[in-house]
Order: C-alpha cells, then sequence, then structure tokens
C-alpha cells in the first residue's frame, strides 16, 4: 500500500494544472480502493456550503455547481467533526442526505475524511461503494493520509488564486510573497531579457582570439550599460542598495565571470556559447546553496549574461511602451531591470519568481515600491494589457479589479502618501516623546540597504552586521579586506556609536566556502559558538575592527549568541590580546597617540543569557536584545519556516515578559540595554518596547521616520496604560488590538495593515 500511496502522491504532485490534480487524485483512489466512488468536496467559507469538484463514479452535469450546504449530510459532518466517518451503511444515519442531481442513490458504504491544512478543513475526500461493508482500518489510514497530502495541493493553489473565488467570479486575485510594503495600481510592462541564454545553440569557433576580441567588446560596454544604469538611480536609493551594480561590475572582472567566459572560449566554443556555459555553471554554483540570500545571486549573474549576449549580438534594446503608472512584471525581476524604467512612472513590481531576499527586492524598499514575489504557476503572459493592483502588505495582486476595489486601493493609496509625508515631516527632529522623554533611534547596517542617505537624525549604528561581506566573497576576507570596510562605516559615521557585531554564521546564513552540515543549524554551530572555535577568524576581525577604529574611537564590539558566562570570558580575553597587539603596533609607530578599548557588549538573543545577566554584566559595558532569535528560541519556532509562521510571534505573553524582566534586571544592574530585533522597527512593537522602559530602539532606516513620528506623539503617562493591558492579555491579539487602537488614535493605523 505504501507504494501505492506515493505513486498516488508524487501523480498528484506533478499534475500541470489543480483540475488535473484533484480528478487524478479521485480516480487514483477509486482505483486503489476498488471503491465504486470517490469524490473530492471543497468548503466555500463565503458560501457556507461544499462544492463537489471532482468525482470518479459520480456525473457532474456540466456548468452546474454541485453544493451541500454547512451543516447538511455527512460531508458537513466528517468537516465538522475534523475526523474520519466509516460507515457500513450511510444511508441509514441520520445525517445521510441524497445529492440527486448526482444520482447518490446506489451506495452504502461510505468513507469520508476531512481534508485538513494548518487547522483549517479545505474540504473532504469521500469514498463510496454500492455493497455495505465497514472499510478496513488500513483503508481508513490510506484515505486519511491522502487527505492530508491533498490538503498540502489545495492550499498551494487557493495561495496561487488558482480556485476560482465563487463569490465574485469577476475578481482574480493571486496570492504571492510581499516583498516591499505599499499599494500600487497601474498597467503592466512587461519585461524581457534582451536576449535569451536560453535559446542559444552551442558553437565551436575556428578563431578564438576574434571571438576573445568580440567578448571583451561586449563587456566594456555592458559596463557602460550598467555604470549609466547606476547613475539613473544614484539619485533614490541608498549607497549599499547602489552596491548592487559593483556587485554586477565585479562579476565581469576577469577573475570570475570573465575569466570563466574566456577558458570556454579557449576550449574552442564562440563567445555567446561560451558566456551561456560559463554563467550556466555559475548559476548552479549559487542555486545549489541552502542560504537563501546567496541563492538569489543566480538571478544577477543571469541578468548580467543576457546584457553581454545582447551585445555580443547587436541587439538594441527595443522599449515597449512605459505606461506612465507602470507596474514592472517579469519572469524574475532583477535590478537593473528596475533601473531602466524611470523613476517616477515605477508604481510596483510583481516577480513571478524570486523573494524577500533578492537584489530586486532590496532595491524596491529602499525606493519605496511595492512589490510581490514568487508565483511561479501563472505565465507571464497573463498579465499582459490588464489593469492591476499589487498589495506589497500582503502580497495579493488584482487583475483588472472592479471600480469598488480599485477606489478602495485609491484611497489607501492616497492615505499612505499623506503618512509617509506626515511622518517625514519630522525627519530631522528629535526623537522625544510629548513630556520630554527623550529616546535614542539608531540603525541596523550592514545589509544591502540602511545605510543612512535616506534617513534624517538618528543617534548611530545600534547593530552593523559583519557576515555580509563574509558571504559574499570565495574565501573569509583578510584583516585588510576587512579594514577597508570598517574603515568605510567609520568615516560615514565618525561622530556617533558604532555597534559591530562580531561574525554572526551559521544558522541561515552559511559562508558557501565554509560549508557547515548539520541537522538542526538554528541550535548549531551559529555565531560566537564557531568564531570561538576558530580564533584565527575572531581576532583577525576584531583587529581589523580596533584598527580601522584609531582616530574615530566611536567602536563598540557586541558578541551574537552568548549562551554562557564561559564564551563572555574566553570572547573578551580575545578581544584584549588583539587590542593589545594593535595598540602596541600603533604606538610604536606613533609614540605620542593611543588606541582606546572599545566597549563590549552581548546580545540577549538566547533565552540562557536572562538567568545570568548578573554574571555577564559585571563583564561587559552593554546589552543589546535581539528579539528575532529571542522568539524563536523562546518559543521553539524556527524563525524561517514557513509552516510555524503562525507560531512566531513577538507578542507572545512569555516573549513580552521576557523582555520585560530584562529591561527591569538592566536597570537594577545599572547596565544600558537596547534592542536591535525587528520589533524594535514595528511600530506596535516600539510602542511595547518604549512602555517596557527601554530607551535605545535600533531598526533599518526605512523604519525611521515612523518610529520617530510614533515617538514624537506619545505620551509616557499613557505607555503606562498600554502596558498593564500588554502584559496582562493572554494571547498576542488581545495585544495587537491595544495596539493598533493606540496607534489608530495617532493616525496610524495605516502602518498596522499588514500585521497578521
Ligand atoms: C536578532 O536576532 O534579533 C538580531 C538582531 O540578529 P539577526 O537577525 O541578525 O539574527
Ligand atoms: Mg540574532
Amino acid at each position: 500500500m505504501l507504494i501505492t500511496l506515493q505513486r498516488i502522491v508524487e501523480s498528484v504532485n506533478q499534475a500541470p494544472e489543480f483540475d488535473v490534480a484533484l480528478n487524478t487524485m479521485v480516480r487514483s483512489v477509486k482505483a486503489a480502493l476498488g471503491s465504486d466512488v470517490c469524490s473530492v468536496y471543497l468548503a466555500d467559507p463565503e458560501q457556507r456550503e461544499f462544492v463537489l469538484m471532482a468525482s470518479d463514479g459520480l456525473t457532474i452535469p456540466k456548468g452546474k455547481r454541485i453544493t451541500l450546504a454547512y451543516g447538511e449530510g455527512l460531508i458537513s459532518l466528517a468537516a465538522q467533526r475534523e475526523e474520519p466517518l466509516n460507515l457500513a451503511n450511510a444511508t441509514t444515519h441520520p445525517n445521510f442526505k441524497l445529492v440527486k442531481e448526482v444520482n447518490e442513490t446506489a451506495y452504502r458504504a461510505m468513507l469520508v475524511a476531512p481534508i485538513i491544512h494548518q487547522r483549517k478543513v479545505l474540504g473532504v475526500l469521500a469514498v463510496q461503494q454500492v455493497e455495505a461493508r465497514a472499510f478496513t482500518g488500513e483503508e481508513e489510514s490510506f484515505v486519511v493520509t491522502l487527505a492530508a497530502q491533498l490538503a498540502a495541493v489545495i492550499a498551494h493553489a487557493e495561495a496561487k488564486g488558482l480556485i476560482a473565488d465563487p463569490q465574485s467570479p469577476w475578481l482574480k486575485k493571486l496570492k504571492a510573497i510581499p516583498g516591499a510594503p505599499g499599494v500600487a495600481l497601474g498597467e503592466p510592462y512587461v519585461g524581457r531579457p534582451i536576449a535569451s541564454l536560453r535559446s542559444i545553440v552551442p558553437r565551436r569557433t575556428e578563431t578564438p582570439w576574434r571571438e576573445i576580441h568580440r567578448f571583451r567588446k561586449a563587456v566594456l560596454l555592458t559596463r557602460q550599460e550598467l555604470k549609466r544604469l547606476a547613475e539613473q538611480v544614484a539619485d533614490y536609493v541608498a549607497d549599499d542598495t547602489l552596491a548592487i551594480f559593483d556587485v554586477y561590475q565585479g562579476l565581469l572582472d576577469a577573475t570570475s565571470l570573465g575569466n570563466a567566459v574566456e577558458e570556454k572560449i579557449k576550449e574552442g566554443w564562440r563567445a555567446q556559447t561560451a558566456v551561456k556555459m560559463a554563467v550556466d555553471g555559475f548559476v548552479s554554483q549559487f542555486e545549489d546553496l541552502d542560504d537563501a540570500y546567496l541563492r538569489e545571486r543566480a538571478v544577477d549573474v543571469r541578468d548580467l549574461g543576457e546584457r553581454i549576449l545582447g551585445h555580443l549580438k547587436d541587439r538594441k534594446k527595443i522599449h515597449n511602451e512605459i505606461p506612465d503608472s507602470c507596474i514592472l512584471v517579469a519572469e524574475e525581476v532583477t535590478a537593473s531591470m528596475l533601473a531602466e524604467i524611470p523613476r517616477n512612472r515605477l508604481q510596483g513590481l510583481i516577480s513571478l519568481r524570486g523573494s524577500a531576499n533578492s537584489h530586486a527586492a532590496i532595491m524596491a524598499r529602499s525606493m519605496g515600491i511595492a512589490a510581490v514575489f514568487g508565483i511561479e504557476d501563472v505565465p507571464l503572459s497573463y498579465f499582459e494589457e490588464q489593469y492591476l493592483i499589487v498589495d506589497g502588505y500582503s502580497g495579493e495582486i488584482f487583475v483588472n479589479p472592479p471600480s469598488q476595489v480599485v477606489a478602495e486601493y485609491q484611497n489607501l493609496q492616497l492615505e499612505e502618501q499623506e503618512l509617509s509625508e506626515t511622518v517625514a515631516q519630522h525627519r530631522h527632529k528629535k526623537a522625544e516623546t510629548k513630556d520630554g522623554l527623550a529616546i535614542s533611534l539608531q540603525i541596523n547596517a550592514g545589509l544591502n540597504v540602511d545605510h543612512g542617505k535616506l534617513c534624517g537624525e538618528h543617534q548611530g549604528i545600534g547593530l552593523y552586521r559583519t557576515e555580509i561581506p563574509f558571504m559574499m566573497r570565495e574565501r573569509f576576507p583578510t584583516e585588510s579586506e576587512q579594514y577597508d570596510l570598517y574603515r568605510e562605516v567609520f568615516e560615514h559615521y565618525p561622530k556617533v556609536p558604532v555597534v559591530m557585531r562580531t561574525l554572526d554564521v551559521g544558522g541561515d546564513k552559511p559562508l558557501p566556502y565554509f560549508p557547515i552540515s548539520e541537522e538542526n543549524p538554528f541550535l548549531g554551530w551559529r555565531g560566537i559558538r564557531m568564531t570561538l572555535d576558530h580564533p584565527e577568524i575572531f581576532l583577525v576581525q576584531v583587529r581589523a575592527m580596533i584598527r580601522a577604529n584609531i582616530g574615530y574611537d566611536n567602536l563598540k564590539i557586541l558578541l551574537p549568541m552568548i549562551t554562557s558566562v564561559e564564551e563572555v570570558d574566553e570572547a573578551a580575553r580575545l578581544i584584549n590580546q588583539a587590542y593589545f597587539e594593535v595598540r602596541n603596533e600603533w604606538v610604536q609607530q606613533h609614540p605620542k597617540s593611543t588606541v582606546n578599548r572599545p566597549e563590549l557588549g552581548v546580545m540577549i538573543e538566547v533565552p540562557a543569557v536572562l538567568y545570568q545577566l548578573e554574571a555577564i554584566a559585571r563583564r561587559v559595558d552593554f546589552f543589546s536584545v535581539g528579539t528575532n532569535d529571542l522568539t524563536q528560541y523562546m518559543l521553539a519556532v524556527d524563525r524561517n519556516n514557513p509552516r510555524v509562521a503562525q507560531l512566531y510571534e513577538a507578542y507572545h505573553p512569555a516573549v513580552l515578559n521576557a523582555l520585560q524582566d530584562i529591561v527591569e534586571t538592566c536597570q537594577k544592574l545599572g547596565k544600558p540595554v537596547s534592542v536591535c530585533g525587528e520589533l524594535a522597527g514595528d511600530p506596535g512593537g516600539a510602542i511595547l518596547l518604549l512602555s517596557m522602559g527601554y530607551r535605545t530602539l535600533s531598526m533599518s532606516e526605512h523604519n525611521l521616520d515612523k518610529i520617530r513620528w510614533i515617538v514624537r506623539n506619545l505620551e509616557s503617562k499613557v505607555l503606562q496604560v498600554i502596558l498593564t493591558q500588554a502584559l496582562n492579555a493572554k494571547h498576542p491579539d488581545q495585544v495587537r488590538k491595544v495596539l493598533t487602537m493606540k496607534l489608530e488614535s495617532l493616525g496610524l493605523g495605516g502602518f498596522v495593515r499588514a500585521g497578521k
């Protein structure tokens, strides 16, 4: 039976369309059990009925909708009880209801299994037989197992909008992954690559030197094109986002893609073929990586390859008319594609492939453009000549929506615009409450966005993540490479504190050149655990930080993933060693000068630290709470696993109480504490943290205006009321309600639309 089951699951999963999947399921189950009928009913919560979607045995009249109201029949009973019904003679059951249109009279035996996905009953799978008989336990569990498999297929189809919305057949709504907040309305501009690598047929050459010459010329033209694109967007994207174009230029270097292409040409391949081969090689290397951020780099390589190809073929880009209010739709939106559309016309973007980690998503966020990703089952042509709405908060796309929906979204857009203008007005003002309580707002940097160019007043870098430069290379960066990177940060922020975190790789941030294979990477060799096992890596990084800070004296070093006092002692010992080395070297060369020792801090993100605060406080200068990991570890919910995403809840009472305990203990110990996890940049979260007593919040740059505005509109006495209500709540939704009410009263309801 296991083999039959696996075969059915495989063929259902491979079905090209949803209808085919359902029909495959009913046909296979009926055949496997030797029954007379197998059917799938799906729930329609709007109409409160079950709809017969597919059947092998019952005849569904063409164009007719066969339904059973909620509460009717054994179908409803199984769904309501959320357990299977196995009846030898269903016709004698008080709930039995005959569906006349499909001529059900003859069947006695019935086995009904509910189809449940993430606690929600999506429908039922029903098997019927003419003769009266009880299905065996094995048959029952066979159907239950298949119903559970079918649940995932249905949930997937639902998310993709493939199940017609019966109440509003004219409203086509697709569900994608939200990538950048905001709403956008407009006509599509379908972005297609200038030349496609896929269409290249491999060809050989007798004159490789000529091909190398052609290739180098194409590279030169590609470089110029990228430079032009970078200049076009330079005014409205952050410096680090612009670095995407440097990444492209770097890939073109002789040591990278350029070298690989020339090698292939020397082997006797024509330039076009060599580009395709080299790009395919790079792409598959990137796509094999576990890390989502690095996997996305495959897109950049392919985009670059297609640009070179365009120049090799000397194909000029033929621009379709770009609509005035345009939504860029492409198989895979690339950063350079995005740069090609004039900013004043670009409203939003839909990328059929990709995720919130792509460079396009990073750019969209920094440009303030609504963006959604990942609806691979829908062809590009589907969007052509349609009117579109993109909801970057929920991930929804409306295709040719009715006028009421358009009006609703136009209003939202207007509200959003007003809101951003409102909060930006206070951009250069202090973050202090109405009654004068000063709050220190800092920014999280180190990822591609967030470089302080677009934001106003802030009090420094509360978290500088150092992982990315390590991840973008083919080996550990040297001390001098790290020195250059960190020096640039201090030059950029000479007068405010800069909290640099030591390397926090592992978990979901593996290094491609230092693979770590673990069953549970988040509970494994991560952050300080890895770097303490490799003092040579740790010392080089700390030395680079201290050296880069000479003359600025605003460095604070932060240790990630600390679990024990021992780790703090060991890290402090190594930092001391690095400090004395750097100081001695420096003082030898500059006898009259000195090098100051940086402050040391620990991240509170592993719950064990909560019970060792006193001992750790004696060893360090400050604490910083990483709510992202603290939530993950307190609730035992993998922060990257979509299946348990609903359980990842920073407003959980346990997390809130932990946060409250932390701030109280730190106050008693007289140790500064800040928050640098996502909660600090969340409007509701920031209010909660302030009400608990946190006075330093560090967040990504695009949240800064919002949070400053909230701070400036709050009064300390209100915070006390909010805190009492939040800490008394037994459920995160109650906390959310309290905060939403508060934000609405501040006129900031728009910022919480994206809430769960
Ligand atoms: C955190 O865990 O909250 C944090 C700020 O660190 P990261 O998200 O980089 O793990
Ligand atoms: Mg963390």
